[in-house]
């Protein structure tokens, strides 16, 4: 999730808001970069968030953090086209970076599309076992209102499926532009640090592996490797960034799985560094690693 840092900042500029909204707009800055035709990525509202305009309206994917949502609508409005209504909204999954906008736009009206399982989580009150950190369910305007569990396609050609490996969580998907040769992929790749493993919610290291190289294969099914890979967090990706990623997590998964089947446990895998050739580029990668094993458990032990 975020750092402590992060989390002060939030909450000053939660402060701010409550005294001067123009205090608040100061202390969140909204980034927009095109992507191609009718395409943006505004970055800065605590995730990614991909905006397409068009005749027949705008199509968000992800919403940023509640907090954050009504200067997200700001930055939407202000783009070219970008008045139109919000008629679609993509959550790639249940994390809140991703479905802060849910209530706003439910409330107007918007189609929420998520998978299934996301929608199962937003449901429900959840509380990560390795922090407390609480998470609270959504109100039933705010939840997905079209679920689908493998694939489907907008009537714009914007087509959107399930990355079924589990890689961030059990209901990660991704949204691919035809047009501008985009692909958004949620939490299923970081374009920045070591991920999140929230195997409480279905994620997995196998499942990152598998997940990368189902983006790889997405994103080559159209002919050509020019395909840009948008990510919840970091700059965007490459196709042979991705392809360094696959073998880079495809390594440190087959490390962590020769110390579980030699019987040893989190804090010992975390000691063996089976990450060290990659923190001085990545950072330090201990808690990745502990949840990582974690994660192996709960997908590959007997009672599991
Ligand atoms: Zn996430």
């Amino acid at each position: 999730m975020f750092s402590a840092n992060r989390r002060e900042f939030l909450q000053t500029a939660a402060a701010c808001l409550a005294v001067a909204p123009q205090a608040f707009s100061q202390a969140l800055t909204i980034t927009t970069l095109p992507l191609g035709d009718n395409l943006y990525l505004l970055a800065g509202a605590g995730g990614n968030v991909i905006a397409r305009t068009g005749a027949d309206g705008i199509v968000l994917v992800d919403g940023g953090l509640a907090q954050n949502a009504a200067a997200l609508a700001q930055s939407v409005a202000a783009l070219p086209g970008g008045s139109a209504k919000v008629h679609t909204l993509f959550n790639t999954h249940w994390h809140p970076e991703q479905t802060g906008s849910n209530e706003r736009l439910g409330a107007a009206g918007a189609t929420i599309i998520a998978h299934e399982n996301t929608r199962l989580w937003l449901q429900q009150d959840i509380r990560w076992p390795w922090n407390g950190q609480k998470f609270t369910k959504l109100p039933k305007i705010a939840q997905p209102n079209k679920t689908f569990y493998d694939k489907g396609v907008l009537d714009s050609g914007i087509r959107y499926g399930y990355i079924s490996d589990a890689a961030h969580t059990d209901g990660d998907l991704y949204v691919y532009f035809p047009q501008q040769n985009v692909l958004a992929v949620g939490d299923a790749a970081y374009g920045t640090g070591w991920p999140v493993v929230d195997w409480w919610t279905g994620g997995w290291i196998g499942g990152i592996v598998g997940g990368l190289q189902r983006i790889e294969s997405v994103a080559l099914s159209n002919g050509n490797r020019e395909t840009k890979i948008v990510p919840a967090h970091g700059p965007v990706l490459s196709v042979a960034d991705i392809v360094a990623q696959v073998d880079m997590y495809g390594t440190i998964y087959d490390r962590l799985n020769q110390m579980l089947n030699k019987g040893r446990g989190p804090s010992e895998a975390v000691e063996a560094k089976p990450a060290k050739e990659y923190e001085g580029k990545m950072g330090n990668a201990d808690e990745f690693i502990r949840h990582s094993f974690e994660s192996l458990w709960a997908y590959l032990s007997p009672d599991a």
